[in-house]
């Protein structure tokens, strides 16, 4: 196996899962009668405001009553001891990877636990409700919306992602579906670009074949023992 010195990581709701965050996907993909795909529109929430911060009210509210499991702190346990570079990118909107320990952690679809004003575009650290349209930090307006890339809205920061799949040596996708783009073509870019692939999964995902590796099994299991081969413990 080459040298391998720099890591970009992408995790997916499958790391989530076993700390009991649901994913819509298993039961339908439905709330309250609802599409998720229709709650999580920009159209939606010009629509039926109320609706949408009722449904991202009960999100916030959710993940704060859930824990870290073994796969969350391995991959900061990872992060701490790994002597190269290391980009942890998550599709999650959860903080499950900060309080497992993880400093550096790039939130492409942004997260729950931040609010974002549409008057002064300050993002501010939330935890509370926002359907009673509370006052921004900043600017006092009443136009906080959740820090969460809908359907439809580009995901943050892709130039960094980007720049750091052009560096990287190894790329590992772990609990993503393979459906959601564009985070469903990194291993694509990765691989064109000489980095070696792997996938940590429950079962193969839509694109697995571009996978050099695929390792299947609870993230519980199969993260901290790879994490523990990286670190030469197995
Ligand atoms: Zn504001």
């Amino acid at each position: 196996m080459q040298q391998i010195r720099n890591i970009v990581i992408l995790t997916g709701a499958g790391i989530s899962a076993e700390s009991g965050i649901d994913t819509f996907r298993g039961g339908g993909g439905l709330w309250e009668q609802h599409r998720v795909e229709d709650v999580a529109t920009p159209e939606a929430f010009a629509r039926d405001p109320d609706l949408v911060l009722r449904f991202y009210d009960m999100r916030r509210a959710a993940i704060q009553e859930k824990q870290p499991n073994a796969a969350h702190t391995a991959l900061a346990r990872l992060e701490a001891e790994w002597p190269g570079n290391l980009l942890l990118v998550t599709q999650n909107v959860d903080d499950l990877h900060e309080r497992g320990g993880s400093r550096r952690v790039l939130h492409m679809h942004g997260e729950h636990l931040n609010a974002w004003c549409t008057s002064c575009d300050i993002r501010s650290r939330w935890t509370g409700p926002l359907i009673d349209r509370p006052a921004c930090p900043a600017c006092a307006a009443p136009t906080l919306r959740p820090d969460v890339v809908w359907f439809g809205e580009m995901p943050y920061r892709m130039g960094e992602i980007y720049a750091a799949l052009r560096e990287a040596d190894l790329f590992v996708s772990i609990g993503t579906s393979g459906a959601v783009y564009p985070a469903a073509g990194f291993v694509q870019n990765a691989r064109e670009l000489g980095a070696r692939t792997l996938e940590l999964n429950l079962e193969r995902s839509q694109g697995s074949h571009w996978f050099h590796e695929s390792r299947l099994g609870p993230a519980t299991e199969v993260v901290p023992a790879w994490v523990d081969e990286m670190l030469g413990f197995a």
